[in-house]
């Protein structure tokens, strides 16, 4: 789970990490109200999962509350490379001396965390790894002695960090590992962590990921995960226990199992279609999964018609039949909906529909055929 800048900040702030001091908003009273409070020269940040959201416009300096509040109007609701800003981050504004940049990572390749330094943050990090790769520090840890004070050291001399940073810095790094550890990160990166006018070493932006499957040991993640999943169809799978990724085509894709799902994806873009969604209910899912999973895609506005690809295993092609005519019975849509049955019972499965189903259910017999079928459909109806 990617965390915002806001969130990643708060669990810096526990970890003893400098921040500014900053509140969340998703009104520009709000904003206003928190620009009072954390003091009056601040700035307003759009809270969305995607970088550069400084050159987008979605983040903004103000001197006064007043003025807090005219730039949150602005910046709520701005769609920034597809992200819908729903809440900006109010923080007292920051004067930079300098901008560094800092991450810890897993290195999958050498099975070790991995530990970066720049002097040169701020900027989009890859360009600096590409074309001047001496500035970006790079560092293994050993997992069972952890990170050494030495070797933030080592770290902070080879990035070229200041000598006025210098202590800052290592401090900063040895919080960042410990943090990545106990909260089971996946990655943890501050670009730009900065030096200011007054000398002190702060984290001015926060990129956390966490691992999702260690979420049984971090029961306040569930907290974090409100705010993360907000986009109401990310939320409605959510709650049911679906796997359920948004892509932005127009063809809904629902199947049972993830390698299903994936090869549907392919033979959708094959077809020449743009997929909507990657929607697994699971590789033995009972006919109520696809049910629920049937009202997700439903929920969707952007999906033009739907292809259920199924292969009947543990999952009985009969059962998911009646399911689905049950579910069309409730949900009482008009969308074409193509379905393709293999598997256990596909035959029966396959008649209950051609006896039973309303006239947008098309029962098509190949993935590929199944696939064109669904992708023609959503070309009639846009
Ligand atoms: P990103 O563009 O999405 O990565 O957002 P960042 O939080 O990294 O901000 C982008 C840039 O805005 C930073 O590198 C800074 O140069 C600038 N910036 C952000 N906050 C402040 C601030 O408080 N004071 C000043 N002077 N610049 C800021
Ligand atoms: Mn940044």
């Amino acid at each position: 789970m990617d965390l915002f800048e806001y969130q990643g900040k708060q669990l810096f702030a526990q970890h003893g990490i400098p921040v500014p001091d900053g509140e969340p908003a998703t009104t520009p009273e709000g904003a206003r109200g928190a620009a009072e409070r954390v003091g009056d020269r601040v700035v307003v940040k759009a809270q969305v999962q995607v970088g550069g959201r400084g050159k987008a416009g979605g983040i903004k300096l103000a001197e006064s509350p007043s003025e807090a509040q005219a730039r949150a109007e602005e910046i709520l609701g701005m769609d920034i490379r597809g992200h819908l800003v729903r809440r900006v981050w109010v923080e007292r504004a920051s004067e930079i001396e300098r901008e560094y940049y800092a991450s810890v990572t897993f290195d999958r390749g050498a099975k070790r965390p991995l530990v970066m330094l720049s002097s040169r943050g701020g900027v989009d990090i890859e360009e600096v790894a590409a074309n001047d790769p001496d500035a970006l520090a790079r560092l293994h840890v050993d997992p069972l002695t952890g990170f050494q004070p030495h070797q933030a050291r080592w770290l902070a001399f080879h990035a070229g960090i200041h000598t006025e940073a210098m202590k800052g810095v290592v401090r900063v790094l040895g919080q960042l590992y410990d943090a990545f550890i106990e909260l089971d990160a996946m990655l943890m990166e501050i670009n730009p962590l900065i030096l200011t006018t007054a000398g002190e070493v702060i984290a001015l932006d926060a990129k956390v990921t966490v691992d999702n499957n260690a979420f049984y040991r971090h029961p306040r993640f569930a907290e974090l995960r409100e705010a993360t999943t907000e986009d109401p169809q990310e939320r409605m799978a959510e709650e049911r226990g679906v796997t359920y990724v948004k892509l932005d085509g127009d063809v809904g894709i629902l199947g049972n199992g993830a390698g299903l799902v994936m090869s549907t994806l392919d033979v959708v873009a094959l077809a020449g279609g743009r997929p909507a969604n990657f929607l697994d209910a699971g590789g033995g899912s009972k006919a109520d999964d696809v049910v629920t999973a049937l009202e997700v895609l439903l929920s969707d506005d952007k999906v033009k018609s739907l292809l259920v690809n199924i292969f009947g295993g543990i999952t009985r092609c009969d059962e998911v039949a009646e399911g689905l005519l049950t579910a069309l019975e409730e949900l009482d849509t008009t969308l074409p909906i193509v379905v393709r049955l293999d598997g256990t019972n596909d035959e029966e499965g396959r008649r209950i529909l051609a006896e039973r189903a309303p006239p947008n259910v098309v029962v098509e017999a190949t993935m590929l055929s199944a696939a064109e079928r669904a992708v023609q459909l959503a070309k009639e109806a846009t």
